[in-house]
């Protein structure tokens, strides 16, 4: 089969190879293409292949997939996370709940959607809660409102943990930053950071919660993973707080997405 798409990484789907990838759009640098192309490499896996698909208008991922048979999956990252899902025949009960799919898999019935970002969030921060002064955290405030809070969100309650939304504007189940007071910020000892503040342009940003009320009893989880350390992870671990970033998140996603392609093979 040949094709002279330009969006496509290359014209001739590789012999004897089952395909992954990664669509989004753009796709400067690419993560989880390092992190198979390792993967492979460490355990000389020489019948699959991972690309970045930077597909520009996701009304292509039906085309995509007839273009590539051997396209087992692939991973779906910004701006597609959402828009996907009516290109797709099923998700899975986590993808369904969050309302975003990270995750995608040909089978027999169609393309299926998942969202491993949930089991990413949940395995990591489990680990980050294993230090010896993280018993009895029964609350968080979530900061922000976007898909990746939507995963926290969902997460969260399963691990016994009563979340709280904060986010710039009122929502019905939220509250909003002006509403952090003492109280709130000394009930709450875990705090995760989802918004894009911190992370290139906003490197020198961090959400507008109240600092000062920090404490070495505060566990700060931040989502992103470049750079290791926020403003956010920065100011809390100023006050004694203790501090994860996203970056076993990110790892973790992967690993799960690997399980999910290469489970029924
Ligand atoms: P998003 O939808 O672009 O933004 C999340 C939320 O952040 C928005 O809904 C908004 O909530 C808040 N926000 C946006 N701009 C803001 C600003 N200037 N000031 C204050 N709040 C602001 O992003 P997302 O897709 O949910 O991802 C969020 C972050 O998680 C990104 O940094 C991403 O890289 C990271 N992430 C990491 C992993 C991982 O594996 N580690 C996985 C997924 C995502 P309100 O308007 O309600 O305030």
């Amino acid at each position: 089969m040949t094709t002279n798409v330009s969006w496509l990484p290359f014209e001739k789907e590789p012999m004897g190879k089952k395909g992954l990838g990664l669509i989004g759009f753009p796709l400067s640098h690419s993560f989880s293409r390092q992190f198979f192309a390792d993967k492979f490499d460490k355990e000389n896996i020489q019948d699959f292949y991972y690309d970045v698909f930077p597909i520009p208008d996701i009304s292509l991922l039906p085309e995509l997939f007839n273009m590539y048979p051997n396209l087992l999956g692939v991973n779906v990252t910004i701006p597609y996370k959402k828009a996907v899902i009516p290109y797709l025949d099923d998700l899975n009960e986590e993808a369904a709940a969050v309302g975003a799919v990270n995750v995608i898999k040909r089978t027999q019935m169609g393309l299926v959607g998942y969202n491993s970002d949930v089991f990413g969030f949940g395995e990591s921060l489990n680990k980050f809660l294993q230090h010896k002064d993280a018993s009895m955290i029964n609350n968080a405030l979530v900061l922000g409102n976007g898909g990746a809070a939507k995963a926290v969100l969902y997460q969260l309650p399963k691990m016994g943990i009563l979340p709280t939304l904060v986010s710039r504007t009122p929502t019905p189940d939220g509250i909003t930053y002006d509403d952090l007071t003492p109280d709130i910020m000394n009930l709450n000892r875990l705090i995760i950071q989802t918004t894009p503040l911190g992370m290139s342009p906003h490197v020198d940003e961090s959400p507008n919660i109240p600092y000062s009320l920090l404490t070495p009893r505060h566990f700060l989880y931040d989502l992103i993973y470049n750079p290791e350390e926020t403003l956010f992870l920065k100011q809390g671990k100023a006050r004694g707080a203790k501090t994860y970033n996203g970056h076993e998140m990110l790892v973790l996603q992967a690993i799960k997405s690997w399980d999910i392609w290469t489970s029924d093979l």
